[in-house]
């Protein structure tokens, strides 16, 4: 097999066909998968699988020619299907700046690895180190607005993919100082490390990274709603 991926979406293409979009580290590829529907390839192509793949070019579509199930991240039993979808739709509605995408694809298969320890905050590893490297990262130290360190002591808020003292800008959507002590925590760490957080913590700074992903990227995400 020349090629490595995960699979991210799959859409109904004539009757018995789909088309797979799977996200690899060059970046994502479209293939037709014939027969897929009817066929026992069907369970090895299930959104949030890593596949190994070959394929040839068609005339309007490159078509799926073998698979082999790398990993069975999704399977019917998965206790973790919504977290899966919601990495596989924001990834599918991403566009990346190069089409060599190997730092997410890593990204990707290491955060879905992780659910099994802690599945929201391997979401906020996800997001957070994805808005760094997008360019995207607030800074969690210091108010944009008068300069000062936020503090610990006063309420602080965020607005705009920033976050000012309470005092510094005028809107309601307070940030919890535990929240921010999480986002500095993740900012400081080069992978995955389980801590003890929590889930109003664990919800709250998925709803900040979504936030900021849909403010400066534009992606409105569906699975979003399983969070709620
Ligand atoms: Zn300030």
């Amino acid at each position: 097999m020349s090629n490595s991926g995960v699979i991210i979406k799959h859409t109904t293409f004539r009757d018995n066909d789909e088309i797979l979009t799977i996200f690899t580290p060059n970046g994502k590829i479209s293939l037709v998968a014939k027969g897929i529907k009817s066929g026992k390839r069907r369970s090895l192509c299930e959104v949030g699988n890593w596949i190994d793949f070959d394929h040839v070019k068609g005339r309007a579509f490159n078509i799926l020619t073998e698979v082999v199930l790398k990993n069975g991240f999704y399977n019917q039993k998965s206790k973790y299907p919504f977290h899966i979808f919601y990495l596989c739709e924001l990834l599918s509605k991403f566009e990346g700046e190069n089409e060599y995408e190997k730092y997410i694809f890593n990204l990707l298969v290491d955060s879905i690895g992780n659910l099994s320890n802690n599945p929201d905050l391997s979401i906020v590893f996800f997001n957070l180190k994805f808005i760094e490297h997008e360019g995207i990262m607030p800074d969690f130290f210091t108010c944009p607005r008068c300069h000062e360190r936020l503090r610990e002591d006063i309420q602080n808020v965020f607005y705009g993919g920033s976050i000012y003292h309470n005092t510094c800008a005028d809107n309601s959507n307070s940030i919890s100082v535990d929240c921010i002590k999480l986002m500095r925590f993740i900012a400081s760490c080069s992978s995955y490390t389980d801590i003890k957080v929590s889930n109003d913590c664990l919800k709250e700074s998925i709803f900040i990274t979504c936030n900021l992903i849909d403010e400066f990227l534009g992606l409105t995400l569906k699975t979003l709603l399983y969070f709620k």
